[in-house]
């Protein structure tokens, strides 16, 4: 997998992807990260790659020519796709998640300020995907999202200590609660089948655990579950 990032913040890209998990997933070449600074790519002496709207209102738009040069310059690999980062997009989710993942190569488009000129949208004609029903500064921490959660569908990204096997939408479900040692703290005790080592009776309790959080918590999901599986 290759993720390229257009960002007028590579800094914000780069950082994260830097530490944790992230960074032995790129330094084990699981995938690997190229940032391009659209104003890298500006014709303007002032290096400007925004300016203000058309027809007036607030806000700084940014400009079609330095992010139209800029994914030019981008080497497009065979199975690509182009992702705008935008609160007018697909919400994001784990079917997404994994469908992303079956690509060798994401390019992703950050907006800042008001948004892209609409042109970009028209000529590069890319899938513009959303975070939520909420506006941020930037498509910096959502391009991020992207990243952190389509790496942990590729092969070699989580060790043996970190498997996204039982995590939560994996089945459709949220995850089961988690406890570790020790045993009682300031009297709140760990389920007592979790400690008598019966791997039956334990996935018994974690899964009814899912049922119960989910239909409390996503009665959305919970429906779809148990339509899903006739229950
Ligand atoms: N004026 C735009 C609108 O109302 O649709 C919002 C622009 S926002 C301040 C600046 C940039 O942040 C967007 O171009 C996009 O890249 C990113 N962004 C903000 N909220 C987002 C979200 N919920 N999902 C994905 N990207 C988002």
């Amino acid at each position: 997998m290759r993720f390229d990032v257009l960002t007028l913040f590579p800094e914000i890209i780069e950082s994260y992807c830097g530490v944790s998990i992230m960074k032995r997933a790129k330094e084990g070449e699981v995938f690997s990260l190229n940032t391009v600074n659209p104003r890298d790519y500006t014709e303007d002496k002032h290096k400007k790659v925004d300016d203000t709207p058309y027809g007036g209102g607030a806000g700084m738009v940014l400009m079609p020519q330095p992010y139209v040069d800029a994914y030019d310059s981008v080497e497009k690999l065979e199975n690509s796709i182009t992702v705008m980062l935008s609160p007018q997009g697909e919400p994001l989710n784990e079917k997404l998640v994994i469908d992303l993942a079956q690509y060798s190569q994401i390019i992703m488009l950050c907006g800042h300020y008001e948004g892209f000129d609409e042109r970009i949208r028209d000529i590069i004609k890319p899938k513009e995907i959303s975070v939520g029903d909420f506006v941020l500064t930037g498509g910096e921490l959502p391009a991020l999202c992207l990243i952190d959660a389509v790496s942990r569908k590729l092969n070699g990204t989580l060790g043996r200590r970190e498997s996204a096997e039982d995590d939560s939408f994996s089945n459709g479900l949220l995850e089961y609660p988690h406890y570790t040692k020790p045993r009682d703290f300031r009297g709140y005790k760990v389920p007592e089948v979790l400690l008598n080592g019966n791997h039956k009776d334990i996935n018994e309790f974690r899964f009814n655990q899912q049922l119960e959080r989910t239909k409390i918590k996503r009665p959305d999901l919970y429906e779809k579950y148990i339509k899903k599986a006739d229950l």
